[in-house]
């Protein structure tokens, strides 16, 4: 095997929660404490490389170096969009690339992170499933998307506020990466970052949201609806064929119940297909007296699938018959449109390019 090989193939420290790093250093004969220096060193100084660890010997740091890998990410474009987005393409180890996106809002910043490289779920409208899924992602992976934001705020002296699961595919299919990635974050010696400052956003892989529901994390929960119906759903959404519409809704129950939170609807408008009103009436009854909000996303154009927008006097129509039979609903406010901003473009548009050179 050569240097290169055998680089690619040590895992990333910022895959292991500070429990993993005591057990890792203690079996390697090393002090459990060092673990909280080297965390200290990760997300509080968020050093660059093992070397700048200037109060762990130089023999600790090259078992370190020697073991794991400190850079997993490189950035291959930084996009800033004039409302303050910055979009990033990143590059791994083995080449694949994924986006990563800061979206800036009175409240504070938020990064909405990838969890795998492309996606198997085939959504009919999303760009993120163009090409499948390549590989999930580590969970070190996901955590370094976060590192590297802060690291681009640290310049302004900005923090990382909140973070959504939200980029390119679908969490709940790289389950354990995904929940070691909430508990890096989430680790008051790591990011720091509050769970209720955390959303995490299903397409409906119904056995994982029982499980899910059971870990009691306190972090905000998302499900891509997009139909009021099951026929409608499994035409949008093919996943609905597995995992249908009455056994998703018994899911959601059972969240609500397990953990007393409100559950996220996220509903993609398609133009004529899913935003009349009766669709609106039906969603309503669907959702009846469940703890819930709706969140309505007017579709991102995707040039290989052929939705339309609905007109903004309909979005408001359907937004208002929610509200009128007692739904909370809102409009998601559309950010970063000069730079692709939505999920899996800026990657559907490398790969494009690279098909083409
Ligand atoms: N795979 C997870 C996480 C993605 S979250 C999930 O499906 O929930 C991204 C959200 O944007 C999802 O609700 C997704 O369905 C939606 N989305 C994808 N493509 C879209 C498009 N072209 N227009 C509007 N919403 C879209």
């Amino acid at each position: 095997m050569n240097n290169k090989e055998e680089e690619q193939q040590k895992p990333s420290i910022y895959s292991l929660q500070l429990h993993e790093l005591k057990e890792w250093l203690t079996a390697n004969g090393e002090k459990a404490f060092r673990a909280e220096q080297i965390f200290d060193w990760l997300y509080k100084k968020r050093a660059d490389s093992f070397e700048e660890m200037s109060n762990l010997s130089k023999g600790m740091r090259q078992k370190l170096d020697e073991n794991f890998k400190l850079t997993t990410l490189t950035t291959a474009i930084q996009q800033t969009s004039a409302d303050g987005t910055i979009k990033f393409l990143f590059e791994l180890h083995d080449g694949y690339s994924i986006e990563t996106v800061l979206m800036r809002h009175e409240y504070g910043n938020s990064v909405c992170v990838t969890t795998q490289v492309g996606c198997r779920i085939g959504c009919t409208f999303c760009a993120s499933t163009l090409g499948g899924l390549k590989r999930h992602l580590e969970a070190g992976e996901i955590v370094a998307q976060v590192v590297k934001v802060q690291k681009a705020l640290d310049e302004t002296d900005e923090r990382v506020s909140s973070v959504v699961i939200m980029g390119i595919g679908e969490p709940f299919d790289n389950y354990d990466n995904m929940l070691s990635f909430l508990k890096i974050i989430n680790h008051d010696e790591g990011l720091n970052i509050g769970a209720r400052h955390i959303t995490v956003s299903t397409s409906g892989i119904i056995p994982k949201i029982y499980q899910f529901a059971d870990e009691n994390m306190q972090i905000n929960f998302a499900i891509s609806l997009h139909a009021p119906n099951t026929e409608l759903r499994s035409r949008l959404m093919p996943i609905n064929k597995a995992y249908k519409l009455d056994d998703l809704m018994k899911a959601v129950r059972y969240y609500i119940d397990k953990t007393g939170r409100r559950i996220s609807f996220e509903y993609g408008l398609f133009g004529k297909v899913n935003d009349q009103i009766e669709h609106a009436e039906e969603l309503a009854n669907l959702l009846k007296g469940l703890k819930c909000h709706v969140n309505l996303i007017p579709v991102n154009y995707v040039p290989e699938r052929d939705y339309v927008r609905t007109p903004k006097d309909q979005i408001f129509a359907f937004e208002k018959a929610l509200k009128n039979r007692g739904i909370n609903v809102t409009i998601r406010r559309e950010q970063g449109h000069d730079i692709d901003a939505a999920c899996g473009q800026l990657r559907a548009k490398a790969r494009k390019e690279e098909l083409k050179s």
